[in-house]
């Protein structure tokens, strides 16, 4: 069933005028942005802490160099070519598998996408887009970028980007930009209040479009790298889910990528050649302990192909009983369920985990 964009709103569409308090609302962009500016080309991966930030591409800088010709690069892969299609395949695969898992979608949904200009949210919109022109129900896409006024962002890329591919959109302006730079001195990480005032603007702006659902692009390996940061730096086992109800319960953010690999988004966008915007253009500080984690976890799926994968798999599988929250599980209610030991009964068998010492000892000798 094709289902069909429409402005519902008035003053909601691809040139539309919302006025916000701080923010501002331009038709599509200018050709005469800036443009960018090699010199501020960090890795934004250090920069963006997507459990702090809902809308940054973290490996956003990956983006670009999928799109950069570089010797140590796979060659880009024809877009006519069997291994792109089977990967295209995978992608709408997964994704639509974590639509279906997480009830991600319903019928009149109307979902706002945001899109940061890095591969992650320009692979989202793609296969939103398509999933939308095949899908049993019927639901609404309108894409959303905010231009935070950093310096270089070359603000006509994404409206000639969205109006090309016929995707209704809104850009919203808001100069988190300045606040950030008043606020924050410059040798510290800024990225805490730039993500909450980000997210501030975009709950605003979902409301102000109607939108039913807030899409963005973190994938599989965000998620396993925001539950490791939680970990080390809060000791809270807590990650990124694929669904949220936001704090003040008025909007549903969903991940639609959440089962898709870091490595295929990549490799998906440098096909389709997205022309990827830096993600560090406002100068922050590089952010050491997301680039360690990504480091270590990177290294961990080097030598161990499919770490990432289980890890992932355990966020989605998580045994109260064995861990040790006593919110979590009623420890102090156990004396009551015990049962009287029947000596003909046979003993439980050892299982795929790892509560038996010998397997214990086993896992520790593997690594
Ligand atoms: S300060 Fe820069 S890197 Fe950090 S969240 Fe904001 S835009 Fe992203």
């Amino acid at each position: 069933m094709i289902a069909r964009l429409y402005p519902l709103m008035s003053g909601w569409g691809k040139t539309g005028g919302m006025d916000l308090d701080t923010t501002t609302t331009r038709p599509a962009g200018s050709p005469d942005a800036p443009a960018l500016n090699p010199d501020r080309d960090r890795d934004p991966a250090l920069n963006c802490d997507p459990a702090l930030n809902s809308d940054c591409d973290p490996a956003v800088n990956r983006d670009r160099e999928t799109n950069a010709a570089s010797a140590s690069e796979p060659p880009r892969m024809s877009r006519d070519s069997t291994n792109f299609k089977r990967l295209h395949r995978r992608l709408a695969r997964e994704m639509g598998k974590a639509i279906a898992d997480y009830s991600m979608i319903q019928e009149g949904d109307r979902i706002m996408v945001c899109l940061s200009g890095g591969k992650d949210s320009y692979t989202l919109l793609t296969l939103l887009t398509e999933l939308q022109r095949r899908a049993p129900v019927r639901f609404e896409i309108i894409a959303m970028n905010l231009d935070q006024k950093q310096p270089g962002f070359p603000e006509h890329v994404l409206p000639a980007y969205l109006d090309d591919q016929g995707v209704d959109y809104r850009i919203i302006e808001a100069d988190t930009y300045a606040i950030v730079k008043e606020k924050i001195p410059a040798d510290r990480v800024a990225c805490s209040l730039c993500s909450r005032l980000r997210r501030g603007v975009i709950y605003r702006t979902a409301t102000e479009l109607g939108a039913t659902k807030i899409a963005l692009g973190h994938h599989r390996d965000d998620m396993v790298e925001t539950l490791f940061l939680n970990l080390f730096h809060a000791a809270k086992l807590k990650g990124m889910p694929p669904k949220l109800l936001t704090n003040d319960r008025r909007h549903v953010v969903i991940r639609p990528l959440a089962y898709c690999a870091e490595a295929d988004i990549a490799r998906f966008a440098r096909a389709k050649d997205y022309p990827i915007i830096p993600c560090n253009l406002c100068g922050t500080q590089p952010q050491a302990q997301r680039a360690q984690i990504k480091a270590m976890l990177q290294d961990w799926e080097r030598l161990h192909p499919g770490r990432l994968d289980a890890i992932f798999h355990a966020m989605q599988d998580i045994r109260p009983s064995q861990l040790g929250d006593t919110s979590l599980f009623d420890f102090a209610a156990l004396e009551s369920q015990r049962e009287d030991f029947d000596p003909g009964e046979p003993a439980d068998a050892p299982g795929t985990t790892f509560e038996h010492f010998s397997s214990t000892r086993a896992l520790f000798a593997f690594d």
